[in-house]
Order: C-alpha cells, then structure tokens, then sequence
C-alpha cells in the first residue's frame, strides 16, 4: 500500500507531468519537423594560420513554422533520447554534400571544407558507410572536403567498429576531429589507435584561458600531443584576440569562434567569402 501510495504520486505530481507531456510534444514536433525538412545548416567560419577562410562548421537549427529560429539547445537532447538525432544528422549531411557538390564548381570556393557533428548512433548503423559514400557520389561533393567530427566517449562505446567504419571512410578521403577534446577523462592511448585528422580543443579550456593558468597548460599539452600524433589542432570559442594569441604562442594555427564570425546562414556566410577577398 506504502508502495502504490508513492506511485501515485509520482504519477500525479502535476510538474513532472506537464514535463513528459512538453517532452511528448516536442519529439512529435521534431518528427514533423524532420518531414517538413525544417532543419537547416548554420555555417561557423574555420580560419587557417593567415587567417583565411577554409571551411566551416555545420551547427544544425531548427527553421520553426511558429517558435522562429531554434538553436540545439532546445532540440538536440530531446532529440537525442526519442532516437531522432540521427535523421538531424542525415539532413546535414545531406545539405553539407549539396552545397560541397555547388562550391566544387568554381576555384573560388572548390577548397572550401565543412564539418558535421555526427551522433555515436549514426556512426554505428551498420549501413552507415555505404549510405554516405553513396551520398557523396550522388551529390558530386569531393569527399576531401567533407570532415566528421566525433566525440571521444562515443568512440570508446565500440574501439573497434568505430576504426573499422573510419578506415573504410578515410580511405576515400573524408576526413575525422575529435570534438570536445579535453572532456573526456579517458587515457589517451586510444589515440594511436584511430585514424584521425584533427583534435579540436575543447571550448571550455579556450574561454578560461585568460585567467586560469590551468587551460594553458592543457592547451600546450593537446598542442605537443598532436604535434608529435602528426594532426592537425583547432581551437573553438575563441572570442577575444588575447584568447587567439595565447593560442598561437602555444603552436595552435586553426581557429573559430565568434572573433571570427558566429554561425550564420549559407547565404551570410558565402558574402562574408565575397567581402573577406576569397573570390
Ligand atoms: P559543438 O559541436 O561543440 O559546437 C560548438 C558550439 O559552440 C556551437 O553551439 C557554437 O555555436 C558555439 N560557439 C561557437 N563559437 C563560439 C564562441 O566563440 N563562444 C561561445 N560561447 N560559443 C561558441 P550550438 O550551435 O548551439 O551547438 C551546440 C551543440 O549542439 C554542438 O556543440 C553539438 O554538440 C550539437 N549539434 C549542433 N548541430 C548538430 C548536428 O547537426 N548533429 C549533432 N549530432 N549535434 C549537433
Ligand atoms: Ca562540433
Ligand atoms: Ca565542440
Ligand atoms: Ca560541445
């Protein structure tokens, strides 16, 4: 009786209630929104050493009929649990292909790369590998230009299949970062093990670097490590032209951040190409 007693109330508790029913309603609306291909890139500039423009980011957002322009954060977690973050992804990627296959036809913008975030469940579908090598043949884009980025906990879900699906993708030129580098708390002898491109450190360590002797230290480290690994480092959220310094004194050259544009639509971002001299 103790026990149906609790029940009840948890079932009752009017809070918690309105909350699953928010929750309920958001999935369906993220359902039709998937139908109604409302999801859309938002392009983050990448910058190399002179600061020239060499891809971007691809950050999903929501284009909603009545709520407006909606960020990951309303969407993404949801999203994630109802097992819906996979098709967000596939819409990116999706559009990414598209506008590669676009930028392609002329030198101006042929060199330009983008970055997909990619969920660990995607990664693992079995089919996964052959549906995006077919999405790149369809589309035309030049998989060189296509980069994944995966985080380091997802990776560890499965060593092996994850190297296994990044050998066969790598082989036809697509490349991987490690996103969030830094968060982890894992040993980094996974590191010699995938085959990768690029780590990209951790916004967290970027935003503390000005007061926190700690992230310097980090930084350098992630610098020396992926030096000695042979990747590429990118650091992200960099707001401030101290943060961009003290980056690059410790060896960091890729960069992005709003110093350097916060993400903006396709359009947006192919006139700032046109303004910062790239055609
Ligand atoms: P993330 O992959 O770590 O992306 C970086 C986030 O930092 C983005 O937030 C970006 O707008 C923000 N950011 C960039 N520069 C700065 C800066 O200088 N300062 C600050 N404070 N923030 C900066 P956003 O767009 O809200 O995305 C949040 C997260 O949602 C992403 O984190 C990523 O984990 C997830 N996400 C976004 N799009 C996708 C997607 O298509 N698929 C998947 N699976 N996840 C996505
Ligand atoms: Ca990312
Ligand atoms: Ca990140
Ligand atoms: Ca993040």
């Amino acid at each position: 009786a103790k026990a149906s007693g609790r029940y009840a109330m948890r079932f009752f508790d009017p809070a918690m209630q309105e909350a699953v029913t928010s929750r309920l309603l958001l999935e369906e609306d993220i359902c039709r929104g998937l139908q109604a291909e409302e999801f859309i890139p938002f392009l983050q500039p990448q910058l190399d050493e002179s600061a020239r423009v060499i891809g971007a980011e691809v950050l999903a957002r929501w284009q909603h009929p009545q709520r407006g322009l909606l960020g990951p954060g309303v969407f993404i977690e949801v999203a994630e649990r109802a097992g819906l973050v996979e098709q967000i992804d596939v819409q990116m990627l999706h559009q990414a292909c598209h506008q590669l296959a676009l930028w392609r036809k002329s030198p101006a913008t042929a060199s330009l790369s983008l970055a997909v975030n990619l969920s660990a469940r995607l990664l693992y579908q079995p089919d996964f590998v052959d549906r995006l090598l077919r999405l790149l043949q369809q589309s035309g884009a030049n998989p060189h230009r296509l980069k994944l980025e995966l985080t380091e906990t997802m990776l560890l879900d499965d060593m092996p299949a994850a190297i296994a699906c990044m050998h066969k993708l790598r082989g036809h030129g697509i490349r991987f970062s490690i996103d969030d580098f830094g968060t982890g708390y894992s040993s980094l002898a996974y590191l010699q093990k995938l085959p990768l491109d690029q780590l990209k450190i951790d916004q967290s360590f970027v935003r503390e670097l000005s007061e926190n002797g700690n992230s310097l230290a980090i930084i350098k480290a992630i610098c020396a490590l992926a030096g000695s690994l042979q990747l590429e480092v990118i650091a992200e959220g960099v707001e401030t032209d101290e943060q961009h310094k003290r980056l690059w004194d410790v060896g960091c050259r890729h960069f992005q951040g709003y110093l350097f544009g916060r993400p903006m639509s396709l359009e947006k971002f192919e006139r700032l190409l046109t303004t910062a001299g790239a055609e």
